[in-house]
């Protein structure tokens, strides 16, 4: 902003005492105007820390508990201590959106074939050696490109694209908390649904208060030994079992995806005892994706997983009695949805495209068995 003060606003020339009067007054309005023009700038106060001594902070948002001194940042690079209050650097700053179809989050059980309004911003909270999506993931605020939208642009874009849900997602959303719970309410309000893409590595408070407005959810359980989480994920498995347990008692919808890394979590008998866990402590109705990994990340010398070791496991899982067994990120592959009690084709998937539905309000469009989820 260029500001000329040789003239005052009365239109005489100005000297000496009223001259600096004038400087002042006008460095001061410009401050305020800057300020104003930066509000959408301004940090949103975090929910979920404990202030401690000498303006030393802990959040409690998630299992990793970071105790923070002034100015330092949490180990998911967008929750900040600032003179011993905690800020998320995030809050409207979106880093990548889409439009994708529910299938992709994957949600077989969700309204099949609607569309999603899909957001992230940067951050997470674990640091996964096989992160699909660790551009972003790993990345602070300052490092790429984000979009201002509040909460009521993404109601307004979710609207626009004809989309039934809006999905937080492709990098971990817990870290985002302050967003997606304005995000989420908002939506509830306008009768769009929301849908929680995680890792599940959150604390009971925060995720009790999360289940309140959230409609679905998917969670990965990345695999079934403590050891596999500290050494590929920097995380660790119980958590993310408890919030399994939470999710499923609170009633709301979520499936669980298992990526299946070769030489990582691969074992057969972890993953039959991780089938066990689910069907003791979840049942047998919640949906199971085993999803194909991709070289990536620190991991990209390894090998695709083989189509045998998914079908292995999908056999493992229909074998202990998980109803409905989905094996993603390969094309045309156990995708489609049979009835487990007449054993009929009830959704025909190509892809992410419905090809049939033969769900009627929830049940079986031949025998009437009640299927989960909603359609
Ligand atoms: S949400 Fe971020 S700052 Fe908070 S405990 Fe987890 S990693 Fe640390």
């Amino acid at each position: 902003m260029v500001i000329l003060i040789d003239k005052g606003i009365i239109g005489c020339k100005l000297t000496g005492m009223k001259k600096r009067l004038l400087i002042i007054f006008i460095c001061l309005l410009s401050i305020y105007i800057i300020a104003q023009k930066d509000l959408p700038e301004i940090l949103v106060e975090a929910q979920f820390y404990t202030q401690l001594e000498n303006d030393y902070i802990r959040c409690d948002l998630c299992p990793n508990l970071c105790i923070l001194k002034d100015n330092q940042r949490g180990i998911c690079r967008v929750r900040q201590n600032i003179k011993g209050k905690l800020y998320s650097l995030v809050y409207n700053k979106v880093i990548a959106i889409n439009v994708d179809p529910i299938e992709k989050k994957p949600l077989y059980h969700f309204f099949p074939g609607s569309r999603v309004l899909s957001i992230a911003t940067a951050g997470c909270n674990l640091n996964c050696i096989f992160c699909q999506n660790w551009t972003i993931s790993q990345a602070t605020p300052e490092e790429a490109q984000t979009y201002y939208l509040p909460p009521a642009s993404i109601i307004e874009m979710a609207k626009e694209n004809n989309c039934e849900s809006i999905a937080f997602t492709y990098t971990e959303p817990t870290v985002f908390y302050e967003y997606m719970y304005d995000i989420a309410s908002l939506a509830k309000k306008e009768g769009i649904k929301t849908v929680w893409v995680t890792c599940g590595y959150i604390n009971e408070e925060p995720l009790k208060k999360l289940c309140s407005v959230i409609d679905a959810a998917n969670i990965d359980l990345k695999g079934f030994s403590e050891n596999f989480y500290a050494e590929y994920t920097s995380g660790s498995l119980d958590p993310v079992l408890t919030t399994l347990k939470i999710v499923n008692r609170e009633g709301i919808h979520f499936e669980i995806t298992n990526l299946i890394i070769p030489g990582a979590n691969d074992d057969i008998d972890m993953i039959g005892s991780m089938c066990d866990w689910i069907i003791n402590n979840l049942g047998t109705e919640h949906p199971l994706h085993f999803s194909r990994f991709y070289p990536n990340y620190k991991l990209s010398n390894r090998i695709p997983t083989p189509i045998a070791m998914l079908d292995k496991a999908a056999q493992t899982a229909a074998e202990k009695g998980i109803k409905y067994v989905y094996i993603g990120n390969v094309e045309n592959k156990n995708e489609d949805t049979y009835c487990p009690n007449c054993q009929k084709l009830i959704v025909d998937r190509q892809g992410f495209k419905i090809i049939e539905n033969n769900i009627i309000d929830n049940h079986c469009g031949f025998c009437g068995y009640e299927i989960i989820g909603h359609f």
